[in-house]
């Protein structure tokens, strides 16, 4: 038999340092802004093949199901993990069966309920390789939201992803684009889908907007962002799809195209035009304060 002795004054200090450090991996400051928007339920439907939206109103989430289990693209707010769950399972699927997570970038409304998920489902966590610190550290690395401490759990990736690389689950390939600016590990996913009649191939685009603060003359941690928005502009314009999404519903006008009473109809995310429209407008704001 082992003899364990430890001493009253020793056990005090380890229970205190224990205690200091789940404190500390607790200790999360509020998140800068949320909106209402963000935080209302959405019924969860079926996009096109075995692409599904249960994310919230306007924070997108994306489940892509296969037989060897699910991949999921973001996630919202820490508070709508419980929602994205729900959704879930409402399409007749297991939480449990999620294998990946995915992000399209490490901001707060995105990423904030990845470290529950990835508890809950014991999926790997892959993130672009250029936003894997701001995932690990809660957002406090971030170039406009950190600096004040984490704003969501923080989560350290299985695998880091690089401009091009594929992920690959059953017969699913999707291949991971870096279109930084927005953050410098901002992604967009690339991959083809099949229903019945069609294959579609589908991009799902982290759209090139700016926050408030973003200076284009270069920002502490991040001097090349105005060479990286430029890039990601030329970028994004060139990809062929059929259909396209966003981290936002707004960003795709998701609830113009599909309402909830709606039946399948991946018809209605057939939509180059908004697309093109809509990265002409994120420029012209680029270009603008690119002058300033
Ligand atoms: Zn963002």
């Amino acid at each position: 038999m082992i003899n364990f002795k430890i001493s009253g004054k020793a056990l005090v200090i380890c229970l205190c340092l224990l205690y200091g450090i789940e404190c500390q991996s607790q200790q999360l400051i509020p998140p800068p802004f949320v909106t209402k928007e963000w935080q209302m339920e959405n019924k969860p439907f079926r996009i096109v093949g075995n692409l599904y939206y249960v994310g919230t109103y306007d924070l997108a989430c994306y489940l892509i199901t296969t037989s060897k289990g699910h991949i999921l693209i973001n996630t919202g707010l820490a508070e709508s993990v419980n929602m994205i769950k729900s959704n879930v399972e409402s399409l007749g699927f297991k939480f449990s069966d999620i294998k990946i997570l995915l992000a399209t970038h490490a901001h707060f409304d995105h990423v904030a309920g990845m470290a529950d998920i990835k508890q809950m489902t014991g999926a790997q966590m892959m993130i672009q390789e250029r936003d894997a610190q701001a995932l690990a550290d809660g957002g406090n690395s971030d170039f406009v939201f950190g600096g004040k401490g984490s704003t969501f759990k923080p989560v350290k990736a299985d695998r880091l992803l690089h401009d091009k690389d594929t992920v690959k689950l059953d017969n699913m390939q999707i291949v991971v684009l870096n279109h930084p600016g927005h953050t410098q590990g901002a992604n967009s996913f690339l991959f083809d889908v099949k229903d019945d009649t069609k294959t579609y191939r589908v991009l799902i685009a982290n759209m090139p907007s700016m926050q408030p603060q973003t200076n284009l003359a270069g920002m502490e941690g991040y001097p090349d962002i105005a060479k990286d928005y430029a890039y990601t502009f030329t970028a994004l314009k060139k990809l062929q799809f059929d259909i396209w999404l966003s981290s936002h519903a707004g960003q795709f006008k998701l609830h113009e195209k599909h309402k909830p009473e709606d039946g399948y109809n991946p018809q209605a995310f057939i939509d180059r035009a908004g697309y093109d429209e809509t990265l002409g407008n994120l420029e012209k704001s680029y270009l603008e304060r690119l002058k300033r």
